[in-house]
This record gives C-alpha cells, sequence and structure tokens, in this order.
C-alpha cells in the first residue's frame, strides 16, 4: 500500500523545499505513485530521521523513546555485552543500530576500574583489542583517553597500533576525550574522531587548527559536558567547568571541524549523568544552536553529516530507494531550534510511531 504525505516542506541538507508530496510503501520512499492512503501535510516541515552519534544502549525502551523524538540512527559507543547491542539492531519501526561493541583504556586507570572495560597497555595488547570487537562485528573502534599526559603503557605506539589495527580493517576509529591533555594527544595520532569536549580549560587554537587540516570529525555531547560539570564542578572546586567544554566548541566551531550531533544518552546509574533517549537529542540540537551554529548547520550534523560519515545511506534524504524515516514539524526550525518541540508525527521505516 502506497502511503502519500501531501504539502510538505522537506529538508534535503541545505533548505526546505516548496510544499510537495512524499510517497512510501513497504517502509521505503517511493516515486509520485497512486496512493491508497493519503494524509494531509498541511505546510508541514518534513526532517528526515536524526541520528545520535555518541548513545550507549541498554534496551528495547532506548530505542522506542528515540524514535518518538524523530532518531532514526543510534551510534552504540560502548556496551558490555555485545549481545545486548545484538539483540536491538534490525528492528521494523525502529532505529538503526551501529556499535563499536567494548570500548579500551588506558591500564590501571580510574575509567578503567569504574567502568569494567578491557584495558590496553601495549602495542599487541592494541591489537588484540581490536581484533576482539571485529570478531563480535564491530562497525567502528572506540578508544577511551585518559585525562592526562600518558604514564603508563597506553602511549602514542599504543595508540597507533590501534588505529592502524582498526584503519586496515576499513574501521574507523573514536577517541573519547574530556581533557585538553586528552584533545592533544589526538593531533597527529590518526583518530578518525573525537567525542566529549574538554572540562578543565579551552582547546588550545592551534591544537583545534591541527585536528581540522587532518580532518579529524568532533562529536561534541554539549548536554553530557554539561551535566557532567553540575555534577563535578563542586568536587572539583571549580576546576571542572561547562564553560570550558562551551569555549572549546565555539574554538573548533571557528576552524572549520566537521561536527555530528551525539548526547551519550545512557541508561547506566554507575554513569555520572545520564542524558535521556531521544529528549537529549533535540536538547543537544538546542545547545548546538546556543553555542554558535546556525540552524541549518545544527540539522547537517544530525542527517546528511553522519549519514555520510557512518555510511547510513538508507537514512538522511527523501528519495526512492531510502528508509521512510522522518519526522514532521508544526514550525520552521530555520527561525530557531526550540521549534524542533513542535514535532508532532514521526514515521519510522514507514510505521507511524508518533
Ligand atoms: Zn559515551
Amino acid at each position: 500500500m502506497t502511503t502519500e504525505i501531501t504539502s510538505v516542506r522537506v529538508f534535503d541538507g541545505n533548505g526546505f523545499s516548496q510544499p510537495r508530496s512524499v510517497y512510501f510503501q513497504d517502509g521505503l520512499f517511493v516515486a509520485a505513485s497512486k496512493a491508497a492512503q493519503v494524509i494531509e501535510g498541511g505546510g508541514r516541515f518534513l526532517l528526515p530521521g536524526l541520528i545520535d552519534s555518541h548513545i550507549h544502549l541498554s534496551g528495547l525502551k532506548n530505542l522506542e523513546k528515540a524514535a518518538w523524538h524523530g532518531i532514526a540512527g543510534l551510534m552504540d559507543m560502548a556496551t558490555q555485552d555485545p549481545q545486548v547491542v545484538d539483540r536491538q539492531r534490525n528492528l521494523d519501526g525502529l532505529p538503526l543500530i551501529r556499535s563499536s561493541y567494548r570500548a579500551a583504556t588506558e591500564a590501571g586507570s580510574t575509567q578503567a576500574t569504574k567502568m569494567k572495560i578491557p584495558m590496553i597497555g601495549s602495542p599487541s595488547d592494541a591489537r588484540a583489542f581490536v581484533k576482539d570487537q571485529l570478531s563480535f562485528g564491530a562497525d567502528y573502534i572506540k578508544i577511551v583517553l585518559p585525562n592526562r599526559p600518558l604514564s603508563t603503557g597506553f602511549n602514542a605506539d599504543t595508540l597507533r597500533a590501534a588505529v592502524d589495527a582498526a584503519h586496515e580493517a576499513g574501521k574507523k576509529i573514536i577517541a573519547h576525550a574530556v581533557s585538553t591533555a586528552a584533545y592533544e594527544f589526538v593531533v597527529g595520532s590518526g583518530l578518525d574522531v573525537v567525542t566529549h569536549l574538554p572540562l578543565d580549560a579551552c582547546i588550545d587554537y592551534g591544537a583545534a587548527e591541527s585536528l581540522a587540516r587532518e580532518g579529524v570529525v568532533c562529536v561534541p555531547t554539549l548536554i553530557m559536558m554539561r551535566g557532567l560539570s553540575r555534577r563535578l564542578k563542586l568536587i572539583t572546586r571549580g576546576k571542572v567547568d561547562f564553560k570550558h567544554s562551551q569555549n572549546s566548541f565555539r574554538v573548533l566551531h571557528d576552524v572549520g571541524i566537521r561536527f555530528l550531533a551525539g548526547t551519550d544518552s545512557n541508561d547506566d546509574r554507575k554513569s555520572p549523568y545520564q542524558p535521556k533517549f531521544g529528549s537529549a537529542l533535540i536538547e543537544e540540537l538546542r545547545l548546538m544552536e546556543e553555542d554558535g551554529l546556525s540552524p541549518r548547520e545544527v540539522l547537517r550534523s544530525a542527517t546528511t553529516e553522519p549519514v555520510e560519515f557512518w555510511d547510513l545511506h538508507e537514512l538522511g534524504r527523501v528519495e526512492p530507494g531510502r528508509l521512510a524515516s522522518f519526522s514532521l514539524l508544526k514550525a520552521n526550525p530555520f527561525d530557531g531550534l526550540r521549534n524542533l518541540r513542535s514535532m508532532n508525527n514521526v514515521w519510522i521505516g514507514g510505521r507511524n510511531v508518533r
């Protein structure tokens, strides 16, 4: 059965079209054809399914909440249990999942003990870790960089071994970095993505320029940095401060780094902060706008940019053959991303979920 939605203004990665009809059948957009079901679009604004480029999946509820907020793709950035991810992949009417499976960090670090994640202390550890994740079917590799310059075996050689092993398998490699030292360690490392922002100080302009020149992509997770800073500000006597993350974000934008929107949404009670699936991405997009991106840049960071970067060509555009995953908004998001709150209908893979 073909469904037609009449009179919608479609976001194409640049702007919104004149009101037109879109058609879908069996979960996919199709070319204009005679429709059995016609839905009045009423001049509303159509956004292709959004993508959250940093989450931690724990169950089906996460996917349902994300779908309700117009999210059609979730990039899992570390799980304790690969089976949790595998159970949620490829479910009808729910977001697509990609995953790094486990993440690794420096042997003996507090993160390793707290988060119970694999530790690497030498180039051979790094290669073995990457091989394990590939054996689960990892879509990319994730490393947690320590906050301070590295004293143990987790040095530039170890990181280089992880980067090379990932790239030899054709996979991208992502680094968690929440300090300026960790950010500087990414420069020249060959890492593809840096996620989070420094909390201890503003990133050095020269380091930011180098990252941009090397084509490193940033998933800032402003909402997580704000949550962490509120939690840690007192304990660290003000050393940790969200304003450092915001200033770093502005510098990274200034030097022209490519951003992918992500939230770090998780349900882990041991995590210092738990952004909520779905609503956190809507808030993250608003924070990105508040810190200097145009609505167009922000919307691209959650649609066309991640589609291209993560190779999610099922999503991102209204085109025959792509998944019919999209939301409808009553108000124009180009007038301000507060208008994302006017989202009132969502389809994921052709299923009407809101
Ligand atoms: Zn995370």
